[in-house]
C-alpha cells in the first residue's frame, strides 16, 4: 500500500483529453548538485520516482546544474547513490546543462518575438521598478525594455561572448508587470557568470536561471507531472507562461508540502558548521539526517519510504518529530531483522555447576523462516553490569546475591551466590543453577566465554531541544553533550557471523517492494539492548556497531 501514489491528478488527463495509458506518467527528480541529500529529499524522491513507478511511467534524475559556482563532482555521485540505495532506478540521468544550446536558442527566440530584453539595471533599480520604497505599489519598466529586437540580440550575443562582466547585463523576460504575482514581473532568464562549468567547461559566460531553465527542461523531456514543493506555487504562473509563450509542450506543475523534521537541522550551511567544527564525525554521521548519515546509522531504506508514505502528500508543510521517524524505523526493523545477544558492559558470571552445552537459538521468535543457530553455553558467561545489584530488594527482579534470574534460551535460571570487587567495581559474580526454584520473572541476555569484543556507539539526539534554531545563541548552543555514547568493551555472540553472511535476510516478513536496496548493511536486534547495525568504521580486526534506534520509544534518551 503506497499512500500518496494514487493521487492521479485527473485534471491533467481531462485537460489534455488523454488517458494515463495513452500518455504515461513522466516525472523527474531535479536536485541541484550542491550538497548531500537529506531526509526531506527522500520525500521528493519517493514522490517523483514512486508516482511514476506506481503508474507504470518513468522518472528522470535531472541534475539541475545551472549554478556552476556551487557545484561539485562528489555531490553528483552521492545523489545518484542515494537514489539507488532507496531502491529507485532513474529512467535516464540528465543534466540541465545538456540543454544549454537549446536554451540559448529559446532565449534568442524570446528576444525575436519581443518577449525578452537585455537589462542593465542593478538590484536597487529593479526593486524600484517592482514598486520599491519611493513608488509603493507602482510598477514600471525601465527604458531597456524599449530597446529594438536588433539591439537586444546584439547585446545578448555580446553577453554570450563575454563582453560584459557579471551584473553589467542580464536577459529579462517581458512578462506582465500588471499581474499581482511577482513571478510575472520580468524575471531574469540569463545572467553573466565568470565561472567554469564542470561539464561545459569555459564555453559559457552566461547561464540560464531556474525560472527560465526548469520549465523548459521539463518540456524538452516530456515531463507530464512536474511535482515540486509549495515554495514554487507562485512560480506556477511563470512556469506555464514561458512554455506557452514559446509554444512548446506544456507539462503540468503541481506542489506538495516540504518535509521538515524538528529536533535537528537540515540546512547545508548548518551541517557544514557541525562537520567543520568537529561536533560530528562527518556528513555521514549517524546523528545527522542527511541520507548518508541515516544510511550509516543503519536505517533500512524501506523504513524511510514507509515513513514518507505514511505522511502522505499534502500541500501543508509537515513538521515531524524525530520520535515519529524512529517509531517507523523500529516497527520496520521489528519485522525484518534477526535477533542476537550483545552485552554492552560485560561482567563475568561463573556458574559453578555448569557444563559447556550447545544451544539451538532461533533468529526470530516470530519469523520461523529465519531459522536458528547454534550457540555454545559456557561455564563462564557475561551479562550486563546493569543487570546485577550488590544488594537485593523486593521490587527488583534481576540478578542479586541470593536471587535468581533467567538467562535467555538457557534451560535453568541462575542464582548469584557471591561476587568480588576491585575497589568500587564488581569484577566477577559467582552463581549456581537454580533447578528447583520458580520460573523466573525476568530473563536477561548474556554472551559466552570467547565472544568477540566490539565497540558500540549509542546515538542520542544531537540537540537538547525540539527547536535547536530557537535557542539563544543559535543551534550550536543546543548540542546534547551525550549525543554519542561509546561502549568500547561490548561483546557480541558468535551468531553474528551468520547474521552478517546472510544479510539482507530475504526471509524478513512484510518487506515492502520499494526500498529493497541497502543490502550492504548488516542489521540485527540486540535483545533487550537496541537495534544495531555494523558501522563503516568496522575492520576485520575491530567491529563497530551503531544503535539504529532503541527498542522502545522512551528508552535511552
Ligand atoms: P535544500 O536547500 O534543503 O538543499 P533545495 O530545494 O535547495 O533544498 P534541491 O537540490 O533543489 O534542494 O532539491 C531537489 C528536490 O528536492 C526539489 O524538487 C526540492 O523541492 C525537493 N526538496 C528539497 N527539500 C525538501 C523537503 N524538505 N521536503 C520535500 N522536498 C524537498
Ligand atoms: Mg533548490
Ligand atoms: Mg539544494
Amino acid at each position: 500500500r503506497v499512500g500518496f501514489l494514487d493521487t492521479v491528478y485527473p485534471e491533467f488527463y481531462r485537460e489534455r483529453n488523454t488517458t494515463p495509458e495513452a500518455t504515461p506518467v513522466v516525472t523527474r527528480f531535479p536536485p541541484e548538485p550542491n550538497g548531500y541529500l537529506h531526509i526531506g529529499h527522500a520525500k521528493a524522491i519517493a514522490i517523483n520516482f514512486g508516482f511514476a513507478k506506481y503508474h507504470g511511467g518513468k522518472c528522470y534524475l535531472r541534475f539541475d546544474d545551472t549554478n556552476p559556482e556551487a557545484e561539485e563532482e562528489k555531490y553528483f555521485t552521492a545523489i545518484k547513490d542515494m537514489i539507488e540505495w532507496l531502491g529507485f532506478k532513474p529512467y535516464k540521468i540528465t543534466y540541465s546543462s545538456d540543454n544549454f544550446d537549446k536554451l540559448y536558442e529559446k532565449a534568442e527566440e524570446m528576444i525575436k518575438s519581443k518577449k525578452a530584453y537585455v537589462c542593465h539595471c542593478g538590484d536597487a533599480e529593479i526593486k524600484e521598478q517592482r514598486g520599491g520604497e519611493t513608488r509603493v505599489g507602482e510598477r514600471f519598466r525601465c527604458d531597456h525594455a524599449k530597446q529594438s529586437v536588433e539591439e537586444n540580440l546584439s547585446k545578448f550575443r555580446a553577453m554570450r561572448d563575454g563582453e560584459y562582466k557579471p551584473r553589467e547585463a542580464f536577459l529579462r523576460m517581458k512578462q506582465n508587470i500588471d499581474d499581482g504575482n511577482p513571478q510575472m514581473w520580468d524575471l531574469a532568464a540569463y545572467r553573466v557568470l565568470d565561472a567554469e562549468h564542470h561539464r561545459t567547461g569555459p564555453k559559457w559566460k552566461i547561464y540560464p536561471t531556474y525560472d527560465f531553465t526548469h520549465c523548459l527542461c521539463d518540456s524538452f523531456e516530456g515531463i507530464t507531472h512536474s511535482l515540486c514543493t509549495t515554495e514554487f506555487t507562485q512560480s506556477r504562473v511563470s512556469y506555464e507562461w514561458l512554455n506557452k509563450t514559446l509554444k512548446v509542450y506544456e507539462p503540468m506543475q503541481r506542489e506538495y508540502g516540504r518535509l521538515s523534521i524538528t529536533g535537528t537541522v537540515l540546512s547545508k550551511r548548518k551541517i557544514m558548521k557541525l562537520v567543520n567544527e568537529g561536533y560530528v564525525r562527518g556528513w555521514d554521521d549517524p546523528r545527522l539526517y542527511t541520507l548518508i548519515g541515516i544510511k550509516r546509522r543503519g536505517v533500512p531504506p524501506g523504513a524511510i519510504l514507509e515513513f514518507v508514505n505514511e505522511l502522505g502528500v499534502t500541500t501543508g508543510a509537515t513538521n515531524i518529530q524525530l520520535a515519529r521517524f524512529d517509531q517507523t524505523v523500529r516497527r520496520y526493523l521489528e519485522r525484518t531483522v534477526p535477533r542476537l545477544m550483545l552485552v554492552l558492559d560485560p561482567i563475568p558470571v561463573v556458574i559453578e555447576d555448569a557444563e559447556e552445552i550447545e544451544l539451538d537459538i532461533p533468529f526470530s521468535p516470530k519469523i520461523s523462516a529465519m531459522g536458528s543457530h547454534k550457540v555454545k553455553f559456557t561455564k563462564t558467561v557475561y551479562i550486563e553490569r546493569s543487570d546485577f545489584r550488590e544488594v537485593d530488594s523486593p521490587e527488583y527482579f534481576r540478578l542479586a546475591p541470593g536471587k535468581s534470574v533467567g538467562l535467555l534460551q538457557v534451560p535453568y535460571p541462575i542464582k548469584a551466590v557471591s561476587f568480588s570487587k576491585d575497589g568500587e567495581r564488581v569484577t566477577e559474580i559467582r552463581a549456581v543453577f537454580d533447578k528447583e526454584g520458580n520460573k523466573p520473572k525476568t530473563y536477561i541476555h548474556w554472551v559466552a566465554e570467547g565472544s568477540r569484543n566490539v565497540e558500540v556507539r549509542i546515538h542520542n539526539s544531537l540537540f537538547k531541544t525540539e527547536k535547536p534554531d530557537d535557542v539563544e545563541g543559535g543551534f550550536l548552543n543546543d548540542i546534547n553533550p551525550k549525543s554519542e555514547e561509546i561502549w568500547p568493551h561490548a561483546m557480541i555472540e558468535s551468531g553474528f557471523g551468520e547474521v552478517k553472511s546472510r544479510a539482507p535476510w530475504p526471509e524478513a516478513a512484510g518487506e515492502s517492494e520499494l526500498g529493497k536496496g541497502g543490502v550492504e548493511s548488516v542489521r540485527f536486534q540486540a535483545m533487550r539492548v537496541a537495534y544495531m547495525a555494523m558501522d563503516s568504521d568496522s575492520t576485520d580486526e575491530k567491529l563497530v556497531f551503531n544503535r539504529i534506534v532503541s527498542l522502545k520509544e522512551d528508552a535511552g534518551k
